[in-house]
């Protein structure tokens, strides 16, 4: 079978236009001017993308964690921004449906369907850092319909372009034990939102991955999901599982284009006295190895998923675990690719060069690959995950 062939249903086959057509000439622009993805993000939108995981008597596709990790792969394998600003996307839209009230059917999933509504997943905080799921940001009941919500966010993907946010909170004492937290859906126009300078990363310069700070923010009591205090039960049941898939399908795109990119260079390339540089032995053995380190990657995560779409008990944990392996093995394939790309991929401006960068964003963002591990050890030994 050929490595390089594209997916085969409906959604895939869109989803893979929309990345050539769309993503491809949008991404360099978006690396350089660190501008947020809106042409390939609205046009997923336009053809039914938005509801991807909304189940489908709400109007949406209905779709499980495997679709979502095969259609994260194929926009980041174009651009990576895109890919992730969908996937944050994606993990809000989650979270909003497992337990949406009519209300929250009507203003949110609805619009969501339609593709008339972003919205986003706004939970690390500068004070826990990568302990995304210890909130101190506050949720006060100030009313029998309003809470008051006060605190900042840090690294809000999709920040200030996003209608929505999916913020998590503590609701009463900021103290609650980890993971008694509560998540409200903000919309975009609140008064008391404010948002940081815009985002100047390294990679992963599309996102907006802005800072957003809340002073005492009204919100309808009605846009609180689930109950008060019970988030750990969405942590591990729909935002990690969400939110770690679609990292790694996104990691695992870029990881592809690098390999791909470098497959270009060598195929094309030829040496005066050796002749073509795909007949070296070496760079062979080195292009095995990194199809063999890719391929098997992308079966963990996929296999991963699909166990989660099945109701496997031990789906969570292969989640955890092929995050932190794509991690290390998509920063290992695109370094591999640069050196295999010469001089050329090392230019300024070089495709390969935005990969590394984009690429390096995968170890740092939470879960981390060393939460990752610890985590899965943990489970292993019979330790709780959340205690210290
Ligand atoms: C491009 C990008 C997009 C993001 N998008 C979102 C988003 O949409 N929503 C969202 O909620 N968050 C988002 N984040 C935040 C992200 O998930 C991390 O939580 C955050 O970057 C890590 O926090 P920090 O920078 O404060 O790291 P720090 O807390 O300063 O940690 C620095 C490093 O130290 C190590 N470290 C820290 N604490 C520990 C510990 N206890 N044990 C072992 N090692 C530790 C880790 O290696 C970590 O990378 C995004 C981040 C980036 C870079």
């Amino acid at each position: 079978m050929n490595p390089w062939q594209g997916g085969g249903s409906a959604i895939l086959k869109k989803a893979e236009e929309i990345a050539k057509d769309v993503l491809a000439a949008e991404a360099s622009r978006v690396d350089r001017e660190a501008a947020w993805p809106e042409k390939g993000l609205r046009t997923l939108l336009a053809e039914g993308f938005g509801g991807l995981v909304v189940p489908r008597q709400y109007g949406g596709k209905g779709q499980g964690l495997l679709m979502l990790a095969r259609v994260c792969e194929l926009l980041s394998r174009e651009c990576a921004s895109t890919g992730i600003c969908f996937g944050m996307h994606c993990v809000g839209a989650s979270v909003m449906s497992v337990n949406a009230t009519e209300a929250q059917k009507e203003s949110f999933l609805t619009p969501i369907c339609e593709g008339k509504h972003i919205t986003t997943l706004s939970l690390s905080e500068l004070g826990t850092g990568i302990h995304f799921y210890l909130p101190q940001t506050s949720l006060i009941a100030v009313s029998p319909d309003f809470y008051s919500l006060t605190g900042e966010k840090v690294f809000v993907t999709n920040g200030s372009y996003a209608d929505s946010y999916v913020v998590s909170a503590v609701a009463g004492e900021r103290e609650a034990p980890a993971g008694q937290f509560s998540c409200v859906v903000v919309p975009n126009n609140s008064l008391g939102l404010s948002w940081g300078k815009p985002w100047n990363g390294v990679g992963m310069r599309g996102n907006s991955s802005r800072t957003m700070t809340l002073r005492s923010v009204r919100i309808p009591r009605a846009n609180l999901l689930g109950r008060e205090g019970d988030q750990i039960w969405y942590i591990f049941n729909v935002i990690t599982p969400f939110f770690l898939v679609a990292m790694a399908a996104t990691y695992l795109g870029v990881a592809y284009s690098a390999l791909d990119e470098a497959r270009t260079h060598v195929v094309r390339r030829r040496h005066a006295h050796t002749g073509a540089l795909s007949q070296a032995p070496v760079v062979q053995h080195r292009f095995g190895t990194l199809w063999g380190m890719l391929d098997r990657t992308r079966r963990l995560v996929y296999g991963a998923a699909a166990s989660f779409d099945n109701g496997e008990p031990d789906a969570l944990i292969s989640i955890m675990a092929s995050k932190a392996e794509v991690a290390d093995s998509a920063v290992t394939i695109v370094n591999e690719a640069m050196t295999l790309t010469g001089g050329r991929g090392y230019s300024e401006g070089s495709k390969l060069s935005r990969h590394l960068r984009d690429v390096r964003a995968v170890h740092l963002m939470s879960p981390t690959t060393d939460l990752l591990r610890t985590w899965i050890g943990k489970s292993f030994l019979g330790v709780p995950l959340l205690a210290d």
